[in-house]
């Protein structure tokens, strides 16, 4: 049954964790994700289909839940480093295991060959291990199983990923999640786009590698670098605008075309930059959206903030590309994100990269000029 998702698969890794018999496996084609199954082993429990989010990621997130805005960033030096936009996710995270209201957390894991897992951390000293954004899809619930065994449970991940965590908790009754908070999110990317990035600027092949170390926007400035360690020694360091320049809608998997969630509202917390303001600083844009959610972000004594007076406004207008492209939805979006995917195919090739990176640019501000819709303003 899930087979037939194809390539409007998101890659959440939600059926492959779910499944009873160890059955589906979701991988990553040339044209995005899709799921695998195992036709014997299968015993038509349909419950890959019914934790599934792609059914509600085409549905835009509802404004009136947002209660309250606020910028925030870390207190401490090193969740600031470390964090994608001020580490406003960690010190959540840290504050919560601290004051032992949670005791495990979903966050994002990476292999030795960077591919990116959702699994459980339960101590407040590995939550800046995985602490930073990893622009790449996250197979974020395929432990997802193993949330049982929590009494309290925070769960990170992106809109599509918060969808699937909602889907899974009403299947299996679960009353452990303590709080979920969700990352802002424009547009997916494949691992293809970073193995070629890492290719061209530095030819070297990742799946030849074993990578210890990944930082993603370390460092002081709001756009940060991005440090990879290897096994045997090796340092490769790049700043961030360089690879997103490099990925952005050039690898994008199909699945993400049908997506317009933007800022995971259906989350307690959704938390994610604000694109909207002039800042070298890192500065994380956070939309309060339950009572629960509130109570958490008020209380946590790692961070500074300061409210926002229109949350719907300020929310709309941190993200100039993210809003037209994925919320307004013209009819241009699918065939123009399809362009690009396909140009995308010239990317490794120097001089080709600069007509592609040219296209990008004149799209992008297309859709920046679209605007947000006036519908959505409060
Ligand atoms: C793929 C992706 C796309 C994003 N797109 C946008 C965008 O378009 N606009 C915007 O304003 N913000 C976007 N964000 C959010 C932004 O980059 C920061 O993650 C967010 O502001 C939180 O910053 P922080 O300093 O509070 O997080 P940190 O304290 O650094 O914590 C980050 C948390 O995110 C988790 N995480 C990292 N990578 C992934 C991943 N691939 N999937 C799921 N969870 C992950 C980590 O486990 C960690 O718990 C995106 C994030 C990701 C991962
Ligand atoms: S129907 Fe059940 S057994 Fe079959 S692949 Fe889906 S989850 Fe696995
Ligand atoms: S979107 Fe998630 S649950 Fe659906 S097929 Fe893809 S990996 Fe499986
Ligand atoms: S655009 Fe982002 S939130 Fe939406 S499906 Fe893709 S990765 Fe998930």
């Amino acid at each position: 049954m899930i087979e037939k998702v194809g390539f409007n698969c998101v890659g959440c890794g939600a059926c492959e964790g779910i499944c009873p018999t160890n059955t589906v496996k979701v991988k990553e084609l040339d044209r995005g994700y899709k799921p695998f199954v195992n036709r014997e082993l299968c015993i038509n429990c349909k419950l890959c289909v019914k934790v599934c989010p792609i059914q509600n990621i085409n549905i835009p997130d509802d404004y009136t839940k947002i209660k309250r805005a606020y910028r925030c960033w870390s207190r401490n030096k090193s969740v600031y480093l470390k964090g994608a936009s001020g580490g406003g996710v960690s010190s959540l995270l840290i504050y919560m295991f601290d004051k032992k209201l949670i005791d495990a957390a979903l966050v994002t894991f990476y292999d030795k060959n960077l591919n990116l897992y959702g699994d459980f951390i339960t101590d407040k000293n590995e939550v800046l291990n995985h602490s930073g954004a990893f622009y790449q899809q996250s197979k974020q619930l395929v432990n997802i199983n193993k949330i049982t065994r929590f009494h309290s449970v925070a769960v990170v991940g992106l809109p599509c990923h918060i969808e699937a965590v909602r889907r899974f908790a009403e299947l299996n009754k679960l009353k452990n999640i303590y709080v979920m908070i969700s990352l802002f999110c424009t547009i997916g990317r494949m691992k293809k786009g970073f193995e070629d990035f890492i290719k061209k600027r530095f030819n070297l092949e990742v799946r030849n590698l074993e990578f210890s170390e990944y930082k993603s926007r370390y460092g002081k400035s709001r756009l940060g670098d991005i440090i990879l360690k290897t096994k045997d020694g090796k340092e490769l360091i790049y700043k961030y605008p360089e690879y997103l320049n490099f990925v952005d809608y050039f690898y994008t998997p199909e699945g993400c075309f049908n997506c317009r969630k933007m800022f995971g509202l259906n989350a307690d917390i959704s938390i994610g930059d604000d694109w909207g303001i002039k800042t070298t600083r890192k500065l994380c844009l956070v939309s309060v959206n339950t009572d629960r959610g509130l109570e958490i972000f008020l209380n946590c004594n790692l961070i500074k903030y300061y409210e926002v007076s229109n949350p719907v406004k300020t929310l709309l207008n941190s993200q100039p590309i993210g809003i037209p492209l994925k919320v307004f939805h013209p009819p241009l979006k699918v065939p123009v994100l399809k362009l690009m995917k396909a140009l995308g195919s010239f990317n490794t090739n120097v001089p080709l990269f600069r007509i592609t990176s040219l296209i990008r640019t004149i799209v992008l501000l297309g859709f920046i000029k679209l605007g947000k819709p006036k519908a959505y303003e409060r």
